[in-house]
């Protein structure tokens, strides 16, 4: 595809949306197009199959039914459709992005069971083991692969066992892993798995979706319909009857969205973990220098993000250190936890282990702007 005119790039280490490729920008210059042309139904028909195919599911078994929103859309949708009359959903809880999860089920009134754990640490398996075999009217299983806020991997395929020897669905948002690390669905234990296009794939915001068992959604018909534009039954009823969306789609994210995948496909999904495993590493590399050190241990890190932790001396500022990188084309993000002060640096997008160099050599800098003799001590 032809780039027409160049672009900016920022390289944004922040949680997403993520940096983007000059070709997933401009597929988004399309003709004026009415997405209920046939034109578009068969983009739609494409890309649905595609983000199946990302985390190698069966297509006899599993499906993609996409929504309008960024990624709290789909989280939404999945908490308020698959819990049946009277069950409850468990979510496993050691991050941000659960906890988010349990508050939607408290705006819906879906009795919940919130397993809290540390946010620095994994869950405890023996304690979500226990609870599952005590409390049979829990039907549903939520966790999150990657806590974003702070970088801890959590152990989905052991969680999805526990959940399914106790006859329970097991959901998983990945939306901060999917199109990043490799994943395959039905070997991770997992029945619902979430993503959104601005983070995993590099595309624009605006779209998200599930990846599901297509017999557990055709089971929800049955379910109470707790919302009306985030029901995921009506939403898949409608791709598999007339192969588009319920309502309007979001038209030019899709078309950066089919962009976006077609490059996943052709960089091939080890060759993307190894290039982010690299700008990782170098992550690491470039903290070390400075004097710096980190939140989570090294061996429970998605490898996706590390949570810093700031110099408590008095004369470290967040907003200088980002306003310096920010002004020189670096994004960089406050951290997500309580009483300690640290930021992020996120790997998610169209980066390399260059870019990262590039940007160590603008933060040191900028600590140097901020009175400190490298390395910190
Ligand atoms: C980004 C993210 C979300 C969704 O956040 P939005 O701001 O709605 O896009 C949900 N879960 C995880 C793990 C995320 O990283």
């Amino acid at each position: 595809m032809e780039v027409v005119k160049p672009v900016i790039r920022n390289v944004l280490l922040n949680p997403g949306p993520a940096t983007t490729s000059d070709t997933v920008k401009y597929a988004q210059v399309v003709p004026d197009i009415c997405p209920r042309e046939q034109e578009f139904v068969d983009i739609m028909t494409e890309v649905r199959k595609d983000l199946v195919k990302v985390v190698h599911g069966d297509p006899e078994k599993y499906t993609a039914v996409i929504f309008t929103g960024s990624g709290t859309i789909i989280q939404d949708v999945c908490v308020n459709s698959l819990v049946p009359e009277g069950k409850k959903i468990c979510v496993v809880n050691n991050g941000a992005y659960s906890a988010r999860m349990v508050e939607i089920a408290q705006y819906y009134h879906i009795p919940c069971v919130n397993l809290e754990f540390s946010t620095t640490g994994l869950p405890d398996l023996k304690v979500v083991k226990e609870t599952l075999e005590k409390d049979n009217d829990i039907s549903v299983v939520a966790t999150v692969h990657h806590e974003t806020g702070t970088g801890v991997l959590n152990p989905i395929k052991d969680i999805g066992r526990l959940a399914h020897d106790n006859g329970c669905i097991f959901v998983v948002d990945t939306i901060s892993t999917y199109g990043l690390m490799p994943i395959d669905i039905e070997e991770q234990n997992i029945d619902f798995l979430m993503s959104s296009a601005q983070k995993g794939l590099a595309a624009m915001t605006g779209a998200s979706w599930t990846v599901g068992r297509i017999e557990e959604i055709k089971k929800s018909k049955d379910y109470p319909t707790r919302s009306y534009y985030c029901n995921l039954y009506m939403q898949y009823d409608f791709f598999e009857r007339v192969g588009e969306m319920h309502f309007t789609p979001p038209v030019q994210t899709m078309y950066a969205l089919q962009q976006a995948v077609r490059e996943y496909f052709a960089e091939g999904e080890q060759t993307r973990w190894e290039r982010l495993t690299k700008c990782w590493e170098a992550i690491h590399k470039g903290l070390e220098e400075i004097g710096l050190g980190t939140v989570i241990d090294k061996e429970i890190q998605g490898r996706l993000v590390v949570t810093v932790k700031a110099p408590d001396d008095g004369k470290f500022d967040f907003f200088k250190l980002h306003d310096y990188c920010y002004e020189r084309g670096f994004t960089i993000y406050p951290g997500k936890m309580f009483g300690l002060q640290t930021f992020r640096l996120c790997n998610l997008g169209v980066i390399t282990a260059k870019d990262i160099q590039d940007f160590f050599v603008v933060a040191k800098a900028a600590f140097e702007a901020m009175g400190y003799t490298l390395p910190i001590k």
